[in-house]
């Protein structure tokens, strides 16, 4: 760590989240004078939260196919140039226990803050230093770049942007980044909450409000896209991995779709039973599917199963099968895992980070306009668009 800002570097990071201190390992190993701005006073706090404090580090899986942007391809050259294998060599290195969870994601055995301490000691013998407490306010060009910043002004030869998105500010997040950018006339893709708990609107409130802490496996559809994992009702409506994934598709005033029962077809299960002679009503058929609470209020005023009309069967199966919903809101950015959208990626170049509009100006990390999905997808794309900018820069 540093004290204080010298006059002039090689490479200022902005941030010193995941992004920014891989950045700065990168650049500092290639012998680069590297100083990282941090306004908080410890490094690395949104890793510290993160993967229920075990830090999903990376996932096995993660290719171009696993993010969204307006711009897809993008992330695929610095995704194929860092891999997820080179990290887990990297925290084997530092002989930090590690297991997967499941579908290729990685924790921490025992704690993110042994990912944190791993980064720190890798800028220490790098070489690059970390200044705290040392918020940023503006960037300008001079022969390369000026820095204002709540400890003074910093000359650099090249900045990395590494400031992170809009999510979760009271560990720090701020519009820096995006404000940085526009500056310097690049595009930002408009951003919103994204892996974020959806909210109900009244109706769907008022129906399901109750249920609160209710967990099924089910397909969540939205903006062309389904998600199969678990959802968890809230107070104020859905969560759970599967909601958080299509979150990142939804737009305001678009539709939700969730498939309940993925696995079965509740019409069928109910005409195979009419004939039966057990004592089986819709709501039994469905609580043999799903959480009793949540079948109870789906099949509601269906009649017993001897006196179900056609009408009734295709409205339950459109019930559990279909139930469609407009959400009010996201629960925002006070809780949301990232931002999407953000620094638009095809203004800058893909191998190297770099802006395409003002050379020695790079952006790593959640700031550009690339979104995973759940899982330890958003860690890998950090670590690999920074590889790729401290590489650069
Ligand atoms: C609760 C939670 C859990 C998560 N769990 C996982 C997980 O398990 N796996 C996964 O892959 N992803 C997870 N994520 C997402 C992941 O944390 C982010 O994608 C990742 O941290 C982005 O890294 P970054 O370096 O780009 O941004 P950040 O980590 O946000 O770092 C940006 C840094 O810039 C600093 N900064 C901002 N403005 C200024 C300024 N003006 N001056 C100086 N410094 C500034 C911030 O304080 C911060 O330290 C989680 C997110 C949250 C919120």
């Amino acid at each position: 760590m540093a004290n204080a800002l010298p006059d002039r570097v090689d490479v200022a990071v902005i941030g010193a989240g995941a992004a920014g201190l891989f950045a700065a390992i990168e650049a500092a190993k290639r012998g680069r004078r590297v100083m990282v701005l941090e306004h908080n006073r410890e490094p690395g706090r949104k890793i510290l939260l993160s993967g229920g404090g075990r830090c999903n580090f990376t996932n096995l899986h993660a290719g171009a196919s696993r993010y969204h942007s307006e711009n897809p391809d993008f992330a695929r050259s610095a995704l194929a140039r860092y891999t997820p294998a080179d990290f887990v060599a990297l925290v084997d290195r530092h002989g930090i226990p590690w297991h997967e969870k499941k579908d290729g994601q990685l924790f921490a055995d025992r704690s993110a803050r042994e990912i944190v301490r791993m980064l720190l000691a890798e800028c220490d013998s790098a070489g690059a230093r970390i200044l705290p407490d040392c918020r940023v306010l503006s960037v300008e060009r001079d022969d390369g770049f000026a820095l204002s910043t709540s400890l003074g002004p910093l000359r650099t030869a090249a900045v990395v942007v590494a400031a992170g998105g809009l999510s979760i500010p009271k560990v720090g997040a701020t519009d820096l980044g995006y404000r940085i950018a526009a500056r310097f006339g690049h595009r930002v893709v408009p951003c919103r909450p994204a892996l974020v708990a959806l909210r109900f609107a009244e109706p769907e409130r008022a129906r399901f409000g109750d249920l609160a802490g209710v967990a099924t496996e089910a397909a969540v559809s939205a903006g062309g896209r389904t998600f199969r994992e678990r959802i968890l009702f809230t107070h104020r409506g859905l969560s759970g991995p599967a909601v958080l994934d299509a979150s990142s598709f939804w737009t305001p005033g678009a539709p939700v779709t969730v498939d309940f029962c993925p696995d079965a077809d509740i019409a069928e299960e109910i005409r195979a039973r009419r004939g039966g002679t057990g004592r089986s009503s819709p709501r039994s058929i469905l609580g043999e599917r799903l959480p009793d609470r949540l079948a109870e209020r789906l099949a509601a005023g269906c009649p017993r199963i001897a006196e179900l009309r056609r009408e009734d069967v295709t409205r339950l199966s459109g019930e559990v099968h279909r139930f469609t919903f407009v959400p009010a809101e996201t629960e925002g950015y006070g809780t949301a895992e990232v931002t999407a959208g953000g620094v638009d990626t095809r203004e800058v170049s893909g191998t190297t980070m770099e802006s395409r509009l003002v050379p020695g100006l790079y952006f790593a990390g959640e700031v550009l306009d690339v979104t995973g999905e759940l899982g330890g997808f958003n860690f890998q794309w950090a670590w690999a668009s920074a590889h790729a900018a401290g590489r650069s820069a």
